[in-house]
C-alpha cells in the first residue's frame, strides 16, 4: 500500500471480562493495526470508552496511507443486538451499557453490537471456516460456552436479541451447578473450568498413575491437559473424551433444531484439536437419527487465533454496513 492510498476500515472491539482487544480491519478481513487494554470495569463505562478511543486514534494515526473509519462493531458478553445494550454482563461490573450512546460523542458512525459468540460466527462467515454457508452453528469453548446459530442464511437473534445460548441448555440433568444458577448446563462441562472439574473428578475416581497428580487444581488448564494428553497421559486424554462425549450428544439436539451443514468449534478448549473433536464427532453421530448421520461437518475455526475475536467484531460492523445477511 503506498502512503497516499485511502482505504476504509471498521473498528472491531472484543470486550472481555479482563481485557479488551481492538483492531482496524478492512473489508477483506486484513487487520491493519491492533491493540489491547485492561477492561477495568470497576471504572464507569465512560472512562472505558475514553481510554479505548484515545488508543484507537493513536493506532489510526500510526497507519500508512489514509485509513477512513466507516463503522464500529462490538462483541461483548450479554450484548443485545436489537437494542445495542450490554445488560448484566457476567464477569463485568457494569450493570447496563448503552453502546451507541457511549460511542456517538466520539464517532457519528454506525455501531453494531452483539454477543461474543455471534461475533465469532459472523467472523467465520465473512472471513473464516463458514464462508458461503447458509446454515451453520458456532460454539465458543472458553471461560464460558457461547453459541451462535445461522439458519436459512440469517443469524438467529430471537425476540430478546440473545438467542442461541447453547451453553446454558441442559447437558446433564441434575448435574453440576453452573454460574447461571441452573444445574447441568453444557457450560459446566465444556468450558475451560468444566474440563478442569472433569479432570479433577477423574483423578479422584481413578487410581491409575498420572502426570496430572503432581499438579495443583489451578494448573489443570485446558492447555496443560492437552499437553499432557499428547505426551501420553491416559487420564488427561480421558478428560477430553468425557468432555467431547457430553458436547457431541448435546450438539445432536442443535442439529435436529436447524439442520446445519457444519458446526464450528472455537476457543481455548477447541484448540486441543483431535483430542476433543474425535469424541465429539463420535457422540454427535451416535445421537443423530439415521437421516442426519454423516451430514454435519465438525470444523475448527478458520480465523487466525490471535485476531479472531477482533475479526469477528469487525465482521459484524461490515455486515451491518452492507445490510446483508446474516
Ligand atoms: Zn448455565
Amino acid at each position: 500500500m503506498n502512503d497516499s492510498a485511502t482505504y476504509e476500515v471498521v473498528l472491531g472491539v472484543d470486550v472481555g471480562g479482563t481485557g479488551t482487544a481492538f483492531g482496524l480491519v478492512d473489508r477483506a478481513g486484513r487487520c491493519h493495526a491492533q491493540g489491547a487494554m485492561a477492561t477495568d470495569s470497576h471504572q464507569p463505562p465512560e472512562q472505558f470508552f475514553q481510554r479505548l478511543f484515545e488508543q484507537v486514534a493513536a493506532l489510526q494515526a500510526g497507519l500508512a496511507g489514509h485509513p477512513v473509519l466507516v463503522g464500529l462493531g462490538f462483541g461483548a458478553p450479554n450484548a443485545n443486538h436489537h437494542t445495542g445494550a450490554i445488560v448484566h454482563p457476567p464477569n463485568l461490573h457494569w450493570e447496563f451499557v448503552d453502546l451507541p450512546a457511549q460511542v456517538h460523542p466520539y464517532y457519528e458512525l454506525p455501531v453494531a453490537v452483539t454477543n461474543d459468540a455471534n461475533a465469532v460466527a459472523l467472523g467465520e462467515h465473512r472471513f473464516g471456516a463458514a464462508r458461503g454457508m447458509r446454515d451453520f452453528i458456532a460454539i465458543t469453548l472458553g471461560t464460558g460456552v457461547g453459541g451462535a446459530i445461522v439458519a436459512n442464511g440469517a443469524m438467529v437473534y430471537g425476540v430478546t436479541g440473545m438467542a442461541a445460548e447453547l451453553g446454558h441448555t441442559t447437558a446433564v440433568p441434575g448435574g453440576r451447578e453452573c454460574g447461571c444458577g441452573r444445574l447441568g448446563c453444557l457450560e459446566a462441562y465444556a468450558s475451560a473450568s468444566g474440563i478442569q472439574r472433569t479432570a479433577a473428578e477423574l483423578l479422584a475416581q481413578r487410581r491409575a498413575p498420572s502426570t496430572l497428580r503432581a499438579l495443583a487444581y489451578d494448573e489443570l488448564t485446558s492447555l496443560r491437559l492437552c499437553q499432557e494428553a499428547l505426551g501420553g497421559d491416559a487420564l488427561a486424554r480421558e478428560a477430553f473424551t468425557v468432555t467431547g462425549r457430553i458436547l457431541g450428544a448435546k450438539l445432536a439436539d442443535s442439529v435436529l433444531h436447524t439442520s446445519p451443514e457444519a458446526i464450528i468449534l472455537f476457543g481455548g478448549v477447541a484448540a486441543a484439536g483431535d483430542l476433543l473433536f474425535l469424541p465429539t464427532a463420535l457422540a454427535l453421530e451416535e445421537n443423530l437419527p439415521l437421516v442426519f448421520q454423516g451430514r454435519v461437518r465438525l470444523l475448527p475455526s478458520g480465523l487466525p487465533g490471535a485476531d479472531a475475536a477482533i475479526l469477528g467484531a469487525a465482521a459484524l460492523g461490515w455486515t451491518q454496513l452492507a445490510g446483508t445477511a446474516p
